[in-house]
């Protein structure tokens, strides 16, 4: 299918591991022109290079702090002009509702709610302006289904869906899209964390960690960056612009919902 964006522009956030450089190299074999962003100039450069050799688009990267002021002001800055955007960052530590503070509290908002708000306010009025654009949120199945261990992720992410949920209602009209993605467990290095932390508190290895989180999913796997990439990629196509508001699980079927 020819997603009808080739040419294009667009930020990624912390993309370059993981579920980020899944949707990064998606949108550019679909022939999208990338700004992305890390804190780790390292891995960025590497995934950059990638990304320019496999399919020929150019890539800008920002090795910043999303999450900072400073660091979307440069990012923002190299990012002028863009069609698409995808916002995400690290997810916040685990830990039990009873231990964290207002600091946690705003440590986690501001990464997971208020940043992607501040990069949104940034970049709408543009695609407004020139009546096209594409914004994908990547939140967690945890805004669906609340995953007790992670409460400032249920926290931010929940505020942001609210967030999204009324603004994609007013910049539909300018041909502007919002759409939020929710991963389930997907084999990225936050997927080898939580398993850590599994395999530490019960006493097992990795792999039993795994296998019994594998056993919880209907599809009895994790997800790959690569299949969540290529949602990302629909989503911002030129296809899915009746899609709007919508908070779509990627998750194998681990949540237990009819709808
Ligand atoms: P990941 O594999 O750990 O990759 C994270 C990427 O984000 C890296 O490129 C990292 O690079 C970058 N990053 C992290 N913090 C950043 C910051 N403050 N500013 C800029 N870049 C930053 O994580 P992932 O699995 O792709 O997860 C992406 C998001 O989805 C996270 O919020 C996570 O909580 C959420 N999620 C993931 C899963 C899953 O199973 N994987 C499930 C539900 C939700 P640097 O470290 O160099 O900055």
């Amino acid at each position: 299918m020819d997603l009808g964006i080739k040419g294009k522009t667009a930020l990624v956030c912390a993309a370059s591991k993981g579920l980020g450089r899944g949707c990064a190299e998606a949108l550019a074999e679909a022939g999208v022109n990338l700004v992305i962003n890390a804190r780790g100039a390292e891995a960025l450069t590497a995934t950059a290079e990638h990304i320019r050799a496999a399919y020929g688009v150019t890539v800008t990267t920002v090795a910043a702090d999303i999450t900072t002021e400073e660091g979307r002001a440069a990012v923002l800055a190299k990012a002028e002009g863009a069609d698409i955007l995808v916002t995400n960052a690290g997810g916040p530590p685990p830990g039990m509702w009873s231990d964290w503070s207002r600091d946690d509290f705003i440590k986690a908002l501001d990464s997971n709610m208020l940043a992607p708000i501040a990069l949104m306010q940034a970049l709408l009025p543009g695609m407004i302006a020139r009546n096209w654009g594409r914004v994908v949120n990547i939140t967690s199945g945890s805004v669906k289904a609340p995953i007790p261990q992670l409460g400032l992720s249920n926290a931010a992410r929940t505020g942001l869906t609210g967030f999204v949920a009324g603004t994609a209602r007013q910049v539909a009209p300018h041909g502007v899209t919002i759409n939020n993605l929710l991963p389930g467990i997907h084999d990225t290095d936050r997927a080898i964390s939580l398993d850590t932390g599994v395999a530490e508190a019960q006493g097992i290895d990795m792999a039993a960690a795994r296998k019994q989180r594998e056993a919880t999913i209907p599809a009895r796997r994790y997800g790959s960056p690569e299949e969540f990439g290529a949602a990302c990629a629909f989503l911002c196509s030129d296809k899915a612009g009746f899609i709007v508001g919508q908070n779509l699980l990627l998750d194998g079927g681990a949540i237990n919902a009819t709808i």
